[in-house]
């Protein structure tokens, strides 16, 4: 330490070592705290400060032995503060208090997120089933696969309309046909429908038929579409980019619900790891971790996960275990057939027999999840 420049300890910033209420009340409002290099000067300390109130925000250094800490107070606090603060001259750690994500967070918002669909409360104590075909294929595929779901306790239909495929040449979609079949089927069996929209452009018209928009993996972090649906009057439910953080995930649910829209369902459909044997590798701790961070409903979609249609039901049992508020499940009338995704979609005896293996677990869970009386299992 050069003799010209104050130590910390002399430092003419306002410390009151005395006032231990007055220290207590800084860090309860912080939102971000610089932790200062083991002896750092005084005219290191000040740009950091100086940098601080530019941004409009107040700095509160608490200076110690040989150690300064700089807390930082006032929201919102952008984004990308904390790696500006970690480049700067003399800081050692950056350490964010308050979250990126404040609508999808629990901070501001300390009760569950229930979003009511019809007579469906996604996110209440019932665990929700959703299925149905990957693919809306045909009027009479789409609508035994709704009669046999509902029979079978699912209360929402799947079918994708607009098929995001990894190759241009396999099978799209029918498009608007696609989804007027959809619409003929909860006409007929009273299931509320979720079809999957790709585009900014189409969410005009895939709302005029949807309950429930699909946001699917690959466009998780398409950040206009997700700002369009956030200002569609209708759920949204953001199935996880496939190597996106739990982090990334939430703050794409944020762009959603910081258009006005706050009926956001999470889906976890498995991410990609060096692992092979399934499509994708389900990250069933993400439930509890997401439960723990935010107020939104967390789904599984077991079937993405998996990629074969054997390992579905243990995945889909996990999931239910793990605390999800949901499942979303792939069934399809003859899925050796499927246009999409054929291998990993069960046929309606699977998907009725896995039903009361899913209820009991719920149970056991402290969670309900009815089958219908009269189901063929
Ligand atoms: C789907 O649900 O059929 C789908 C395409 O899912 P994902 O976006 O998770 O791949
Ligand atoms: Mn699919």
């Amino acid at each position: 330490m050069s003799a010209q420049t104050p130590s910390p300890r002399d430092s003419a910033i306002p410390w009151n070592p005395t006032s231990l209420s007055g220290l207590l009340e800084i860090i309860g409002a912080t939102n971000m705290i610089i932790i200062m290099k083991t002896g750092t000067d005084q005219d290191v300390i000040t740009p950091v400060i100086d940098r601080i109130q530019q941004l409009g925000l107040q700095a509160h250094p608490i200076i110690g032995e040989g150690q300064a800490i700089v807390g930082v107070v006032g929201l919102p606090l952008p984004p990308s503060l904390d790696e500006m603060f970690e480049v700067m001259p003399g800081v050692e750690r950056v350490v964010r208090v308050s979250k990126k994500y404040k609508l999808a967070g629990w901070d501001f918002h300390p009760h569950k997120t229930v979003i009511q669909i019809g007579d469906v409360a996604i996110g209440s104590d019932e665990v929700t089933v959703i299925a149905g075909p990957c693919s809306v294929e045909t009027e009479e595929q789409t609508m035994e696969a709704a009669h046999a779901v509902r029979a079978a306790g699912a209360k929402l239909l799947r079918g994708g309309a607009y098929k995001p495929r990894t190759s241009p040449y396999e099978f799209r979609g029918l498009g608007v046909q696609g989804l007027e079949i959809l619409a003929k089927a909860r006409e007929q069996t009273g299931l509320k429908i979720i079809t999957e929209v790709m585009t900014p452009s189409d969410v005009e018209i895939v709302g005029q038929y949807t309950d429930v928009f699909q946001i699917g993996a690959r466009n998780c972090q398409n950040y206009l579409l997700l700002e369009e649906v956030g200002k569609a009057n209708k759920p949204v439910m953001l199935k996880r980019g496939l190597s996106l953080l739990i982090e990334e995930w939430l703050l794409a649910a944020e762009y959603v619900m910081a258009q006005g829209n706050p009926n956001v369902i999470l889906c976890e459909r498995g991410i990609r790891t060096f692992e092979n044997a399934t499509r994708n590798t389900l990250d069933v701790s993400a439930v509890p971790v997401i439960q723990s961070m935010s107020h939104l409903p967390v789904f599984i979609d077991p079937s993405h996960a998996a990629g074969k249609r054997a390992f579905v039901p243990s995945l889909a049992l996990a999931g239910i275990a793990a605390g999800a508020d949901g499942l979303m499940i792939e069934v399809h009338p003859n899925p050796d057939m499927a246009m999409s995704d054929g291998a990993q979609s069960l046929d309606f005896t699977e998907f009725a027999s896995l039903m009361p293996k899913m209820s009991a677990i719920a149970t056991a869970v402290n969670r309900t999840l009815p089958i219908p009386s009269g189901a063929a299992v």
